[in-house]
């Protein structure tokens, strides 16, 4: 530890803090990451993989919380809350529910448009620059429905991403599906492809391999733990578990703990996580073609590395309950019921702590400190999709210069 302040200290080395370094080190900053476990020890770890520009529209529709009660009945649902932490949650669904109302809905869905497009852009470049081409499929999503009606109820967000210029196919029999993805029960009658949506092969690797780069150019990381923050008159302090850093700039990109520490300069900021479960299988015995969604039953699959992952659920959990792993065995039944050849022998599961603001919108903003501390954090589903983007913008706000976005709807004071 040092005395002389830093030029700017990264809190957090997950997918997030892992883009912000590099992108600021490639500005002529000196950054210091830190996360208190390591590179991608967190939910950058074990995501789906999934690049997915073309996800604009939140968790909280407009009349979800009519539909809400009943996924909520059922404790292994898609969408639950364990009883241990319903009242705790209560103001966040409140919030929730005020982000679902028509008016809001469409300004988040107008906000995350034009994050999204400078974030499919911002990859692009960050693939050009630092990424390694191989680590990327361009395989496309597949979202499946069962029946006329469900498929009928999604129509509108297909119709907006049409609107929105993103190219789309609209698929309705069973033979067009397995045309995209052979293997499939035949209840999938309907399904939207949309070819522009990408994976990495591993979202662990993929962000080791952009650590990599930022160390390879001398930047520096350290595992430490941060347990405070306190303005000075020119500086910050970090008081961490190994002692006190000094620096001149402090972005937070915590993730989901993120509320923690901006609490410790004043800021409240109703940052959730929406737990999250998947199992991954070494091996995979179907070939799978492109990105799977079954958008009736909250879950997805994925190509991660030679095997595959099954995962998603929205559990409302927090950060200190354990996991209930059972949520991620229903999601490999259900699996195994869609696509019949799946073996599900020898999966390992885990359980991930999305980021989530009740609008589905992450924080790009100053702090009530000012610019001396950078908030970057609350990505929820769409972290990987948007950390390219994140960095950029935070190395805007860290230099004084103008984003080319407009971060009002991002702020952190706009609840
Ligand atoms: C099941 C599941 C599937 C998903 N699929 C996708 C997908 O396909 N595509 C997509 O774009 N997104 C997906 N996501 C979301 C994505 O994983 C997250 O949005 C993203 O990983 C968040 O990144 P982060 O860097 O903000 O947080 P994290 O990866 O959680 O990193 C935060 C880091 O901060 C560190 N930290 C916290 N507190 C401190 C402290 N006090 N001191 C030091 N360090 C600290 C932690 O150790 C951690 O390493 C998925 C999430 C889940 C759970």
């Amino acid at each position: 530890m040092t005395n002389k302040p830093i030029d700017i200290v990264v809190i957090g080395a997950g997918i997030i803090g892992v883009s912000t370094a590099l992108e600021l080190q490639a500005r002529g900053r000196t950054p210091l990451l830190i996360d208190r476990k390591g590179i991608a020890a967190e939910t950058s770890r074990g995501n789906a993989g999934a690049f997915a520009f073309s996800e604009v529209e939140p968790l909280a529709t407009p009349g979800i919380m009519r539909r809400a009660p009943m996924w909520l009945l059922d404790p292994l649902g898609p969408l639950s809350i364990p009883p241990a932490y319903a009242l705790k949650i209560a103001p966040w669904m409140l919030k929730f529910w005020r982000a679902s109302w028509a008016d809001r809905y469409d300004q988040a869905v107008t906000a995350q448009t034009s994050l999204m497009h400078h974030c499919k852009a911002a990859f692009e470049r960050q693939l050009s620059r630092f990424g390694d081409a191989n680590m990327v499929r361009r395989d496309g999503q597949l979202e499946l429905y069962e029946g006329t009606r469900a498929f009928e109820q999604a129509k509108p967000k297909w119709q907006r991403r049409a609107d929105l210029g993103i190219d789309i196919t609209l698929l309705t029999d069973p033979d067009a599906i397995a045309d995209i993805q052979p293997g499939l029960s035949r209840t999938f009658t309907h399904a939207g492809f949309t070819p522009g949506w990408f994976n990495t092969t591993d979202p662990q690797k993929w962000t080791e391999s952009l650590a990599r780069q930022y160390t390879d150019r001398g930047g520096l990381f350290e595992t430490v733990e941060v347990r405070d923050l306190t303005p000075r008159s020119d500086h910050m302090e970090i008081k961490t578990n190994q002692g006190v850093l000094l620096a001149k700039q402090v972005v937070i990109c915590a993730g989901a703990w993120s509320h923690r520490l901006a609490k410790k300069i004043g800021d409240s900021i109703p940052l959730e996580t929406e737990r999250g479960y998947n199992t991954t299988f070494a091996h995979s015995s179907v070939d799978l073609k492109t990105h799977l969604t079954f958008a009736q039953h909250g879950f997805v699959m994925s190509k991660i590395g030679g095997g595959l992952r099954i995962g998603g659920a929205v559990e409302l959990g927090g950060l200190d309950l354990p996991p209930n792993y059972r949520r991620a065995e229903i999601l490999v039944q259900k699996a195994k019921s869609f696509m019949p050849d799946l073996d599900v022998s020898d999966g390992t599961q885990w359980m991930g702590y999305r980021p989530s603001l009740p609008d589905s919108l992450p924080v790009i903003s100053p702090s009530s400190a000012g610019y001396r501390v950078i908030y970057a954090f609350g990505h929820g589903h769409l972290g990987l999709t948007q950390s390219a983007g994140t960095a950029e913008l935070v190395a805007d706000l860290a230099g004084g210069s103008e984003p080319s976005v407009d971060l009002a709807p991002f702020s952190a004071t706009r609840f």
